[in-house]
């Protein structure tokens, strides 16, 4: 064959795959968002049948033939190069777990969704651990097939943000506790600010009707974008122009809705500019979960919780709700959505203590892939480490242990990527500050340039570069954490009035 030939049949088994990874994007979305309950153990075994389809596509051995053979061929050209690397590397992982234990996997991830959607429901631990435990003995035995000489954990953490282990993850938080730990601790000294009106009744109705003119504002434009409801806000795609998030109302809380959809907007973003010659490719997708975090958590914090972004919304917010916010300050209310205090759930939490939440989990993970942390009573392990590390009381596992959908799923190893994304994002601020008032931009209405500037800078290139070759790329350094600690440290500093 040649290399016009090869390519052609590469293309081909992508345009396949990238139709499979459609159909199974949409039917999880609809399982989310939608679907009816009782239809649910049809749906999960049908769509664990397409699962192994997809998966028996990716690891056909003429197809990974093929791929090494590209690898090797000087015509390729550099993006195609990018790719085949990366679907030789993804078949290489995969193609060792035997096919019936991947389908049963994807099949056990559906139910113990739903075992989590119930357990959380009635706040109870008990009806969700058999599956978790369920859930960490499947993803030992899958990534055990993998030949490594990485540790299982290790492996998972790689997988998400590349190039990451727990030595690596160790030291970053280690250098995030060494400041923030004594900065949370003068926080919470120092004369205390306003916040009780964030939580009183806000209708939903009402709260929808500010949300359509903040997503006008973000150009979360309906012809691309749908924004939907679910009890975990997330983010999915289709196809390059075609984006799915959704967000959560809650009627006691203004703001929670309003930052995870700036947040899920971050990520819808993301994909949706990237390159299009890339799409349906491998390299259509993010970079990693970090950088995918990066663009999510810049925009929930870096952006939406500004003084500037509020100077534009405020006011509008008070149309929608007079009663409950016509006295209040305009400073009063940026003071009050940055209030740092110890809580409970970590996607409302405030910038200073949220690294902490996510450390909770990392060392949770740790514990129950080396063995020293068992599924059995972990929502009191869960609940100690909220006393230790945040000074709260769990009063329930709701709030507590149940209220991430993650593990759920079968992702350990991604919670750190959360705070890694969120330090990854005051490196690039720090950069866009320079090309952009970006201050003016939010407070005019001028949101369209900001992404503009991420989109050319960052999001264009989809997962052509590597985590840190993209960093030194945007922002001319490495990847460095003091930049999100100095940050920290000089918003909170001034906040207090430290
Ligand atoms: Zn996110």
């Amino acid at each position: 064959m040649t290399t016009e030939e090869k390519l052609k049949k590469y293309q081909d088994w992508i345009f396949k795959c990238s139709a499979y990874q459609m159909a199974l994007n949409i039917i999880v979305i609809d399982k989310q968002t939608v679907a009816p309950a009782a239809g649910a153990s049809y749906r999960d075994e049908r769509s664990a049948y397409l699962e192994g389809e997809l998966f028996s596509l990716e690891t056909d051995p003429e197809i990974v033939a093929l791929l090494k053979d590209l690898q090797e061929d000087p015509e390729v050209d550099a993006d195609n190069r990018r790719a085949i690397g990366l679907y030789y590397k993804k078949a290489q992982d995969t193609l060792c777990i035997p096919k019936a234990e991947f389908v049963a996997f994807k099949k056990l991830c559906a139910e113990s969704f739903d075992a989590w959607i119930l357990a959380k429901s009635k706040a109870d631990y008990s009806l969700f651990a058999p599956y978790l435990e369920k859930m960490i003995e499947s993803q030992k035995r899958l990534y055990g097939y993998r030949k490594s000489d990485k540790s299982i954990y290790d492996r998972m953490l790689d997988d998400f943000e590349p190039g990451m282990n727990q030595e690596k993850y160790d030291a970053f938080f280690a250098a995030l506790k060494e400041r923030l730990v004594p900065l949370i601790q003068k926080v919470t000294k120092a004369k205390q600010l306003r916040e009780d009106f964030l939580t009183q009744n806000f209708p939903v109705e009402e709260q929808k009707k500010f949300m359509e003119g903040l997503l006008e504002y973000l150009h979360f434009d309906p012809s691309w974008g749908y924004q939907n409801e679910s009890e975990h806000p997330f983010t999915s795609w289709t196809c390059e122009n075609d984006c799915r998030t959704t967000t959560k109302y809650l009627e006691n809380n203004v703001i929670s809705a309003v930052l995870s959809t700036v947040h899920e907007v971050g990520h819808a973003y993301y994909e949706h500019n990237i390159n299009p010659k890339y799409d349906g490719m491998i390299l259509s997708e993010g970079v990693s979960s970090g950088m995918h975090e990066s663009q999510s958590r810049l925009l929930e914090n870096y952006l939406g919780r500004s003084m500037a972004f509020w100077s534009y919304h405020y006011p509008r917010l008070q149309k929608h709700f007079p009663k409950q916010l016509g006295e209040v300050s305009l400073e009063e209310f940026y003071q009050a959505i940055n209030v740092a205090k110890p809580s409970l759930i970590r996607t409302e939490a405030d910038e200073l203590t949220y690294p902490m939440h996510v450390l909770i989990r990392y060392e949770i993970e740790k514990g129950l892939f080396n063995g020293s942390i068992s599924t059995e009573g972990l929502n009191r392990t869960w609940n100690a480490k909220y006393k230790e590390y945040l000074g709260v009381d769990v009063p329930n596992d709701q709030v507590g242990i149940l209220q991430d959908v993650h593990w759920s799923d079968g992702l350990f190893g991604y919670f750190p990527t959360y705070a890694l994304g969120t330090a990854y994002a005051a490196q690039y601020v720090k950069s866009m500050r320079k090309d952009l008032d970006v201050d003016a931009l939010l407070a005019e209405n001028h949101f369209d340039t900001i992404m503009n500037w991420l989109k050319e800078h960052i999001h264009t290139y989809g997962f052509r570069y590597e985590a840190p070759e993209l960093m030194k790329m945007v922002t001319g350094e490495e990847f460095n954490v003091n930049d999100f600690l100095d940050y920290i440290e000089e918003k909170y500093t001034e906040l207090y009035q430290l």
